[in-house]
Protein backbone atom coordinates (compact mmCIF):
# COMPACT_ATOMS: atom_id res chain seq x y z
CA UNK A 1 0.00 0.00 0.00
CA UNK A 2 1.28 3.48 -0.44
CA UNK A 3 2.54 5.26 2.18
CA UNK A 4 0.03 8.65 1.91
CA UNK A 5 -2.57 5.77 2.05
CA UNK A 6 -1.36 3.78 4.94
CA UNK A 7 -0.82 7.57 6.91
CA UNK A 8 -4.93 8.25 6.20
CA UNK A 9 -5.38 5.37 7.61
CA UNK A 10 -3.58 5.71 10.96
CA UNK A 11 -6.08 7.46 13.25
CA UNK A 12 -9.41 5.33 13.28
CA UNK A 13 -11.62 7.99 14.02
CA UNK A 14 -11.13 9.97 11.21
CA UNK A 15 -10.69 7.57 9.08
CA UNK A 16 -13.74 7.52 7.75
CA UNK A 17 -13.33 11.19 6.87
CA UNK A 18 -10.81 11.38 5.20
CA UNK A 19 -11.44 12.02 1.75
CA UNK A 20 -9.00 13.11 -1.08
CA UNK A 21 -10.19 13.81 -4.69
CA UNK A 22 -8.40 14.32 -7.38
CA UNK A 23 -10.42 16.47 -10.55
CA UNK A 24 -9.24 15.29 -14.10
CA UNK A 25 -10.94 17.63 -16.10
CA UNK A 26 -9.38 20.21 -18.97
CA UNK A 27 -11.67 23.40 -17.97
CA UNK A 28 -9.48 25.10 -14.78
CA UNK A 29 -13.69 26.52 -14.53
CA UNK A 30 -14.77 23.31 -13.54
CA UNK A 31 -11.58 22.79 -11.24
CA UNK A 32 -12.93 26.18 -9.76
CA UNK A 33 -16.37 25.17 -9.29
CA UNK A 34 -15.79 21.75 -8.07
CA UNK A 35 -13.49 23.25 -5.15
CA UNK A 36 -15.86 25.04 -3.99
CA UNK A 37 -18.34 22.80 -4.03
CA UNK A 38 -16.19 20.46 -1.87
CA UNK A 39 -14.49 23.23 0.32
CA UNK A 40 -17.27 23.21 3.16
CA UNK A 41 -15.90 20.06 4.23
CA UNK A 42 -12.61 20.64 6.00
CA UNK A 43 -11.81 16.83 5.58
CA UNK A 44 -12.01 16.71 2.26
CA UNK A 45 -8.36 17.23 0.45
CA UNK A 46 -8.60 18.44 -3.45
CA UNK A 47 -6.58 17.97 -6.34
CA UNK A 48 -7.03 18.92 -9.76
CA UNK A 49 -5.36 17.90 -13.09
CA UNK A 50 -5.92 19.58 -16.27
CA UNK A 51 -3.67 17.32 -18.30
CA UNK A 52 -4.90 14.32 -19.46
CA UNK A 53 -1.37 13.24 -19.78
CA UNK A 54 -0.40 13.63 -16.60
CA UNK A 55 -3.63 12.29 -14.76
CA UNK A 56 -1.66 8.75 -13.88
CA UNK A 57 1.63 10.29 -12.16
CA UNK A 58 -0.76 12.66 -10.71
CA UNK A 59 -2.97 10.14 -9.01
CA UNK A 60 -0.03 7.98 -8.21
CA UNK A 61 1.52 10.84 -6.51
CA UNK A 62 -1.56 12.18 -4.42
CA UNK A 63 -3.29 8.89 -3.55
CA UNK A 64 -6.65 10.03 -4.25
CA UNK A 65 -9.53 8.20 -2.03
CA UNK A 66 -11.99 9.37 -5.43
CA UNK A 67 -11.34 10.53 -8.62
CA UNK A 68 -13.86 12.73 -10.46
CA UNK A 69 -13.08 11.90 -14.37
CA UNK A 70 -14.06 14.04 -17.40
CA UNK A 71 -14.79 12.21 -20.87
CA UNK A 72 -13.90 14.66 -22.98
CA UNK A 73 -10.45 15.82 -22.74
CA UNK A 74 -7.85 17.33 -25.20
CA UNK A 75 -4.90 14.50 -26.39
CA UNK A 76 -7.01 11.84 -24.25
CA UNK A 77 -10.13 9.86 -24.03
CA UNK A 78 -11.70 9.66 -20.41
CA UNK A 79 -12.97 6.17 -21.02
CA UNK A 80 -9.06 5.09 -21.94
CA UNK A 81 -7.96 7.06 -18.70
CA UNK A 82 -10.27 4.92 -16.54
CA UNK A 83 -9.43 1.55 -18.38
CA UNK A 84 -5.64 2.70 -17.68
CA UNK A 85 -6.10 3.46 -13.56
CA UNK A 86 -7.33 0.24 -13.77
CA UNK A 87 -4.94 -1.68 -15.23
CA UNK A 88 -2.45 -0.31 -12.59
CA UNK A 89 -2.63 -2.29 -9.33
CA UNK A 90 -2.38 0.80 -6.90
CA UNK A 91 -4.90 2.26 -8.37
CA UNK A 92 -6.85 -0.54 -9.45
CA UNK A 93 -9.71 -0.14 -6.83
CA UNK A 94 -9.93 3.57 -6.84
CA UNK A 95 -13.42 4.58 -6.95
CA UNK A 96 -14.35 6.62 -10.27
CA UNK A 97 -16.72 8.94 -11.05
CA UNK A 98 -17.38 10.34 -14.07
CA UNK A 99 -17.84 14.14 -14.52
CA UNK A 100 -19.34 14.45 -18.17
CA UNK A 101 -21.27 16.85 -19.68
CA UNK A 102 -22.56 13.99 -21.85
CA UNK A 103 -25.78 12.66 -20.53
CA UNK A 104 -26.62 9.64 -23.43
CA UNK A 105 -26.96 6.63 -21.85
CA UNK A 106 -24.95 5.22 -24.55
CA UNK A 107 -22.09 6.92 -23.35
CA UNK A 108 -23.01 5.93 -19.32
CA UNK A 109 -23.12 2.32 -20.61
CA UNK A 110 -19.59 2.77 -22.07
CA UNK A 111 -18.38 3.95 -18.68
CA UNK A 112 -19.54 1.76 -16.61
CA UNK A 113 -18.71 -1.21 -19.01
CA UNK A 114 -15.28 -0.39 -18.55
CA UNK A 115 -15.60 0.41 -14.43
CA UNK A 116 -16.35 3.64 -13.75
CA UNK A 117 -18.13 2.83 -10.42
CA UNK A 118 -20.25 5.97 -10.44
CA UNK A 119 -21.54 8.56 -13.53
CA UNK A 120 -22.51 12.88 -12.82
CA UNK A 121 -23.77 15.13 -15.61
CA UNK A 122 -21.97 18.29 -15.41
CA UNK A 123 -22.23 19.94 -12.87
CA UNK A 124 -24.03 17.94 -10.26
CA UNK A 125 -25.94 19.50 -7.17
CA UNK A 126 -22.86 20.59 -4.30
CA UNK A 127 -24.93 18.11 -2.19
CA UNK A 128 -25.34 15.24 -4.79
CA UNK A 129 -21.65 15.69 -5.57
CA UNK A 130 -20.54 15.79 -1.52
CA UNK A 131 -22.82 12.73 -0.80
CA UNK A 132 -21.31 10.63 -3.51
CA UNK A 133 -17.77 11.84 -2.91
CA UNK A 134 -18.01 10.45 0.58
CA UNK A 135 -19.72 7.75 0.14
CA UNK A 136 -17.14 6.03 -2.70
CA UNK A 137 -14.37 7.24 -0.26
CA UNK A 138 -15.73 5.14 2.23
CA UNK A 139 -16.21 2.13 0.78
CA UNK A 140 -12.88 2.64 -0.52
CA UNK A 141 -11.15 2.97 2.77
CA UNK A 142 -12.98 0.27 3.77
CA UNK A 143 -12.23 -1.83 1.35
CA UNK A 144 -8.52 -0.91 2.38
CA UNK A 145 -8.89 -1.72 5.66
CA UNK A 146 -10.33 -5.37 5.59
CA UNK A 147 -7.51 -6.30 2.77
CA UNK A 148 -4.88 -4.64 5.60
CA UNK A 149 -6.33 -7.12 8.34
CA UNK A 150 -6.22 -10.18 5.98
CA UNK A 151 -2.70 -9.45 5.33
CA UNK A 152 -1.86 -8.78 9.13
CA UNK A 153 -4.18 -12.35 10.23
CA UNK A 154 -2.14 -14.03 7.12
CA UNK A 155 1.35 -12.83 8.67
CA UNK A 156 0.54 -13.92 12.22
CA UNK A 157 -0.66 -17.56 10.94
CA UNK A 158 2.30 -17.63 9.12
CA UNK A 159 4.48 -16.61 12.09
CA UNK A 160 2.67 -18.92 14.35
CA UNK A 161 3.16 -22.22 12.26
CA UNK A 162 6.91 -21.09 12.04
CA UNK A 163 6.71 -20.94 16.02
CA UNK A 164 4.84 -24.38 16.19
CA UNK A 165 6.85 -25.98 13.98
CA UNK A 166 10.17 -24.82 15.93
CA UNK A 167 8.68 -25.58 19.50
CA UNK A 168 8.03 -28.94 18.20
CA UNK A 169 11.81 -29.63 16.94
CA UNK A 170 12.54 -28.43 20.51
CA UNK A 171 10.25 -30.42 21.92
CA UNK A 172 11.57 -33.47 20.13
CA UNK A 173 15.18 -32.89 19.88
CA UNK A 174 18.17 -33.07 22.60
CA UNK A 175 19.68 -30.07 23.82
CA UNK A 176 23.60 -31.23 23.75
CA UNK A 177 23.52 -33.46 20.70
CA UNK A 178 20.47 -32.19 18.27
CA UNK A 179 19.43 -36.13 17.97
CA UNK A 180 16.30 -37.14 18.65
CA UNK A 181 15.53 -37.11 22.68
CA UNK A 182 13.98 -40.00 24.67
CA UNK A 183 10.48 -38.31 24.72
CA UNK A 184 10.62 -38.41 21.31
CA UNK A 185 12.34 -42.24 20.99
CA UNK A 186 9.65 -43.57 23.55
CA UNK A 187 6.69 -42.13 21.06
CA UNK A 188 8.61 -43.50 17.84
CA UNK A 189 9.49 -47.41 18.98
CA UNK A 190 6.04 -47.20 20.20
CA UNK A 191 4.42 -46.13 16.85
CA UNK A 192 7.52 -48.55 15.41
CA UNK A 193 6.19 -52.12 17.31
CA UNK A 194 2.31 -51.27 16.32
CA UNK A 195 3.57 -50.83 12.75
CA UNK A 196 5.56 -54.22 13.31
CA UNK A 197 2.63 -56.15 14.59
CA UNK A 198 0.18 -54.63 11.97
CA UNK A 199 2.49 -55.70 9.19
CA UNK A 200 4.22 -58.87 10.99
CA UNK A 201 7.43 -57.13 10.03
CA UNK A 202 10.39 -57.06 11.63
CA UNK A 203 12.00 -54.50 13.96
CA UNK A 204 15.61 -54.14 15.51
CA UNK A 205 17.26 -51.46 17.47
CA UNK A 206 20.48 -50.39 18.40
CA UNK A 207 21.47 -50.23 21.86
CA UNK A 208 24.40 -47.71 21.92
CA UNK A 209 27.04 -46.79 25.03
CA UNK A 210 30.12 -44.80 25.36
CA UNK A 211 33.11 -46.99 26.35
CA UNK A 212 34.66 -46.20 29.75
CA UNK A 213 33.45 -42.36 29.85
CA UNK A 214 33.00 -42.00 33.19
CA UNK A 215 37.02 -42.41 33.01
CA UNK A 216 37.11 -39.85 29.93
CA UNK A 217 34.90 -37.28 31.99
CA UNK A 218 37.20 -37.19 34.98
CA UNK A 219 40.47 -36.97 33.49
CA UNK A 220 39.34 -34.21 30.22
CA UNK A 221 36.50 -32.72 32.64
CA UNK A 222 32.80 -32.65 31.70
CA UNK A 223 32.50 -29.67 29.12
CA UNK A 224 35.33 -32.01 27.14
CA UNK A 225 33.26 -34.93 27.65
CA UNK A 226 30.09 -32.90 26.16
CA UNK A 227 31.78 -32.06 23.12
CA UNK A 228 33.30 -35.95 22.40
CA UNK A 229 29.38 -36.96 23.20
CA UNK A 230 28.55 -34.36 20.27
CA UNK A 231 31.49 -35.92 18.24
CA UNK A 232 29.81 -39.20 18.20
CA UNK A 233 26.24 -38.28 18.10
CA UNK A 234 26.89 -36.81 14.58
CA UNK A 235 29.15 -39.79 13.47
CA UNK A 236 25.45 -42.30 14.47
CA UNK A 237 23.56 -39.92 12.75
CA UNK A 238 25.95 -39.76 9.65
CA UNK A 239 25.98 -43.71 9.86
CA UNK A 240 22.31 -43.72 9.05
CA UNK A 241 21.62 -44.26 5.65
CA UNK A 242 17.96 -46.60 6.06
CA UNK A 243 15.45 -44.51 5.48
CA UNK A 244 13.39 -45.21 7.91
CA UNK A 245 16.03 -45.17 10.54
CA UNK A 246 16.01 -43.19 13.80
CA UNK A 247 18.66 -42.25 15.87
CA UNK A 248 18.39 -40.84 19.11
CA UNK A 249 19.94 -40.06 22.76
CA UNK A 250 18.34 -42.54 25.30
CA UNK A 251 19.86 -41.04 28.10
CA UNK A 252 23.45 -39.87 29.73
CA UNK A 253 25.88 -41.24 27.19
CA UNK A 254 24.09 -44.10 25.46
CA UNK A 255 22.04 -43.84 22.00
CA UNK A 256 19.61 -45.99 20.64
CA UNK A 257 18.72 -46.26 16.62
CA UNK A 258 15.41 -47.78 15.95
CA UNK A 259 15.87 -49.54 12.49
CA UNK A 260 11.94 -50.84 10.98
CA UNK A 261 12.18 -53.41 8.02
CA UNK A 262 15.86 -54.28 9.44
CA UNK A 263 16.34 -57.99 9.94
CA UNK A 264 19.04 -59.32 12.27
CA UNK A 265 22.05 -59.77 9.71
CA UNK A 266 21.56 -56.27 8.41
CA UNK A 267 21.01 -54.29 11.37
CA UNK A 268 24.53 -55.70 12.55
CA UNK A 269 25.86 -54.26 9.54
CA UNK A 270 24.56 -50.70 10.30
CA UNK A 271 26.10 -51.21 14.31
CA UNK A 272 29.00 -52.63 13.09
CA UNK A 273 29.32 -48.82 10.62
CA UNK A 274 28.47 -47.00 13.65
CA UNK A 275 30.85 -48.73 15.68
CA UNK A 276 33.42 -47.77 12.91
CA UNK A 277 32.71 -44.84 12.43
CA UNK A 278 33.15 -44.04 16.16
CA UNK A 279 36.47 -45.56 16.51
CA UNK A 280 37.32 -42.87 13.45
CA UNK A 281 37.06 -40.05 14.94
CA UNK A 282 39.85 -40.85 16.77
CA UNK A 283 38.86 -38.87 19.88
CA UNK A 284 42.02 -39.64 22.29
CA UNK A 285 40.93 -41.62 25.42
CA UNK A 286 43.08 -41.78 28.34
CA UNK A 287 41.88 -45.21 29.22
CA UNK A 288 44.78 -47.50 26.34
CA UNK A 289 47.10 -45.32 24.33
CA UNK A 290 46.35 -45.44 20.85
CA UNK A 291 42.97 -46.20 21.06
CA UNK A 292 40.33 -43.34 21.32
CA UNK A 293 36.88 -43.20 22.17
CA UNK A 294 34.77 -45.96 21.41
CA UNK A 295 31.26 -47.64 21.88
CA UNK A 296 29.78 -51.02 22.79
CA UNK A 297 26.05 -51.63 20.57
CA UNK A 298 23.93 -54.63 21.58
CA UNK A 299 21.54 -55.45 18.66
CA UNK A 300 17.85 -57.49 19.11
CA UNK A 301 15.71 -57.85 16.33
CA UNK A 302 11.63 -58.73 16.96
CA UNK A 303 8.46 -58.95 15.31
CA UNK A 304 6.15 -57.66 17.72
CA UNK A 305 2.97 -60.00 18.68
CA UNK A 306 -0.15 -59.84 20.94
CA UNK A 307 2.02 -61.15 23.91
CA UNK A 308 5.33 -58.59 23.92
CA UNK A 309 6.08 -54.99 24.17
CA UNK A 310 8.69 -52.87 22.43
CA UNK A 311 10.21 -52.75 26.11
CA UNK A 312 10.65 -56.53 25.50
CA UNK A 313 12.88 -55.37 22.53
CA UNK A 314 15.09 -52.60 24.17
CA UNK A 315 16.16 -55.09 27.27
CA UNK A 316 16.55 -57.64 24.62
CA UNK A 317 18.77 -55.20 23.12
CA UNK A 318 20.44 -53.86 26.50
CA UNK A 319 21.63 -57.44 27.45
CA UNK A 320 23.38 -57.86 24.38
CA UNK A 321 24.81 -54.30 24.95
CA UNK A 322 25.96 -55.71 28.21
CA UNK A 323 27.17 -58.89 26.84
CA UNK A 324 29.45 -56.47 24.84
CA UNK A 325 30.89 -54.65 27.47
CA UNK A 326 31.62 -57.43 29.56
CA UNK A 327 33.51 -59.06 25.78
CA UNK A 328 35.95 -56.62 26.35
CA UNK A 329 33.87 -53.45 24.78
CA UNK A 330 34.01 -51.20 21.44
CA UNK A 331 32.39 -54.47 19.56
CA UNK A 332 28.62 -55.30 18.73
CA UNK A 333 26.78 -58.05 19.91
CA UNK A 334 23.78 -59.57 17.89
CA UNK A 335 23.28 -62.91 18.73
CA UNK A 336 23.26 -64.57 22.68
P1 LIG B 1 31.22 -48.33 30.49
O1 LIG B 1 32.25 -48.59 29.49
O2 LIG B 1 30.94 -49.49 31.36
O3 LIG B 1 29.97 -47.80 29.85
O4 LIG B 1 31.82 -47.22 31.43
P2 LIG B 1 31.34 -45.76 31.61
O5 LIG B 1 32.35 -45.04 32.39
O6 LIG B 1 31.04 -45.17 30.28
O7 LIG B 1 29.97 -45.93 32.35
P3 LIG B 1 29.36 -45.20 33.59
O8 LIG B 1 27.92 -45.52 33.55
O9 LIG B 1 30.11 -45.58 34.83
O10 LIG B 1 29.59 -43.68 33.32
C1 LIG B 1 28.91 -42.96 32.39
C2 LIG B 1 29.44 -41.55 32.39
O11 LIG B 1 28.84 -40.75 31.40
C3 LIG B 1 29.19 -40.87 33.72
C4 LIG B 1 28.65 -39.53 33.34
O12 LIG B 1 29.34 -38.50 33.98
C5 LIG B 1 28.86 -39.43 31.86
N1 LIG B 1 27.83 -38.67 31.24
C6 LIG B 1 26.51 -38.97 31.10
N2 LIG B 1 25.88 -37.96 30.48
C7 LIG B 1 26.80 -36.99 30.20
C8 LIG B 1 26.75 -35.71 29.60
O13 LIG B 1 25.72 -35.24 29.13
N3 LIG B 1 27.91 -35.01 29.49
C9 LIG B 1 29.08 -35.51 29.98
N4 LIG B 1 30.19 -34.78 29.85
N5 LIG B 1 29.14 -36.70 30.59
C10 LIG B 1 28.04 -37.45 30.69
MG1 LIG C 1 26.02 -45.91 30.24
MG1 LIG D 1 29.43 -46.01 29.11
Amino acid sequence: MHANVALKMEDENTEAESVTVLLVDDQPVIGLIVRKMLSSDANIVFHECNDAIAAIEQARACCPTVILQDLDMPGANGLDLVMAYRSIPELRNIPIIVLSSNDEPAMKKAAFAIGANDYLVKLPEPIELMARVRYHSRSYMALLQRDNAYRALHESQTKLRQSNMELQRLTNSDGLTGLANRRYFDTHIAQAWTTSRQDASVLSLLMIDVDYFKLYNDTFGHLAGDDALQRVARAVQAAMVEPMSLAARFGGEEFAVVLPLIGADEACVVAERVRRSVEALNIPHPSVAGVGVTVSIGVATMTATAATRSTDLIAAADARLYCAKYDGRNRVVGAD
